[in-house]
């Protein structure tokens, strides 16, 4: 075999090994060619960005705002972004020391875990999980726990959290994600607090992804940076809360020792944020800390629908506290593949859902609720009337 090819092979090796997003991706890919498809897919919210985020990203291009920025965030960013985590959720965060803002959180996840683990280190992940986790940890060499949670509705008990930090006591990182994808499930106050009295016992630094902590139907957000802050890498951002996933802008908080090193892998890699993507952040975070609360509304119209329509399809799910996603457990007379099933839904019922094992969870499809209530009802009707016959064979 030619060298090139040889050396082709081993670079794609490294990078794909382990990493699951481009299934989800070319599965979504498949389905958009289907006419008349109603895509309940979608991971983004169908809104769009506050009218004044926008003006304010315009203002800084006209304001010829073109040369590099700065690597951690503009100080208005960052003052913005600490306002609101401490103004939502309660948390002090310095934003000279303790804040650093990146390309969305997918790349403070790479950044993180570039940071904290080396080649052969374990990092725990509850699963179903969001697969970006997994897939930069195994890019950067670690391996990854997996922790089942379907038997206890998608929580990470302190029970089994005890268990396998006994098994895996040299894990350096946990990652817990509150509300998750994709079950849209969410972690009490209560319950962090029994899984923090856990992790206070270890050396394990907590990767905490609560980037959907303004989408919370019932009871306000909890977060694991209030009860952890000295072990927590806290992720948030602007692409689920302001419907801005395309301007690409997350948020870390943490102590500023780790946030330290996490900025030299953030220059390292991106130099800057785009300024004007920094301006947009910075509307979002001050002026606009607030502009969830419509979106939040609309969210929850659509969760009492579908909960109404899935409980007449005699749907078993786990009621999910936020996000914009059920994650449904396939019922027995169905085909239990979910890519198959993923397909056949497509193909005969004309909805496009996303296979569970996508996520690490065999047996489940995610069903999202990004997409208006009119678009839920039609899917509903399908979906019931697809049901009906599979049960008639
Ligand atoms: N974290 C979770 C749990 C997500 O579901 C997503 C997107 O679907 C992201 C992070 C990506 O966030 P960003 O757009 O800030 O990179």
């Amino acid at each position: 075999m030619p060298q090139v090819r040889k050396n082709l092979e081993r670079l794609t090796n490294t990078v794909v090994q382990g990493t699951k997003p481009s299934m989800i991706l070319a599965l979504n890919q498949e389905f958009k060619g289907i006419d008349d498809i109603v895509m309940l897919t979608i991971g983004e919210p169908d809104f769009n960005t506050p009218e004044h985020v926008k003006a304010a990203a315009v203002a800084d291009i006209q304001a010829d705002d073109s040369h590099y920025g700065l690597s951690k965030g503009t100080a208005l960013l960052l003052k913005n972004a600490a306002s609101f985590l401490k103004d939502r959720y309660g948390l002090d965060y310095d934003p000279k020391t303790e804040l650093l803002t990146t390309i969305g959180v997918t790349e403070g996840i790479f950044d993180t875990m570039k940071t904290l683990l080396n080649p052969g280190d374990e990092v725990i992940i509850p699963q179903p999980t969001f697969p970006v986790y997994g897939a930069a940890a195994t890019v950067c060499g670690a391996k990854v726990v997996p922790v089942p949670t379907v038997d206890d509705d998608f929580l990470l008990t302190p029970a089994r959290l005890t268990a396998v930090l006994a098994e895996h006591p040299k894990a350096k990182a946990i990652v817990l994600a509150s509300p998750g994808n994709p079950t849209g499930v969410a972690y009490s106050e209560t319950q962090i607090a029994a899984l923090a009295a856990v992790l206070k016992q270890h050396d394990i630094f907590v990767v905490s992804d609560e980037i959907y902590s303004e989408l919370t139907y019932d009871r306000p957000h909890a977060s694991f940076a209030k009860a952890l802050p000295e072990q927590t890498i806290l992720f948030n951002g602007v692409s689920k809360s302001h419907a801005m996933t395309g301007y690409r802008l997350g948020i870390i908080a943490a102590p500023a020792a780790i946030i330290s090193q996490l900025a030299v892998i953030h220059e390292l890699i991106t130099t800057t944020q785009p300024n004007v993507v920094m301006a947009a952040g910075a509307e979002a975070f001050g002026p606009g800390e607030n502009d969830a609360e419509s979106m939040r509304a609309e969210y929850k119209k659509r969760r009492a629908f579908l909960i109404s329509a899935f409980d007449q399809m005699g749907l078993h799910y786990v009621y999910p506290d936020g996000a914009f996603y059920f994650f449904v457990k396939i019922p027995d007379y169905l085909e239990q593949d979910g890519f198959k099933l993923a397909r056949q839904i497509a193909k005969e019922a004309k909805v496009g859902l996303t296979p569970g094992v996508a996520f690490g969870q065999a047996g489940y499809m995610r069903i999202s609720y990004a997409t208006s209530l009119a678009q839920l009802k039609v899917a509903a009707q399908r979906l019931s009337a697809f049901l009906k016959m599979q049960k008639a064979k």
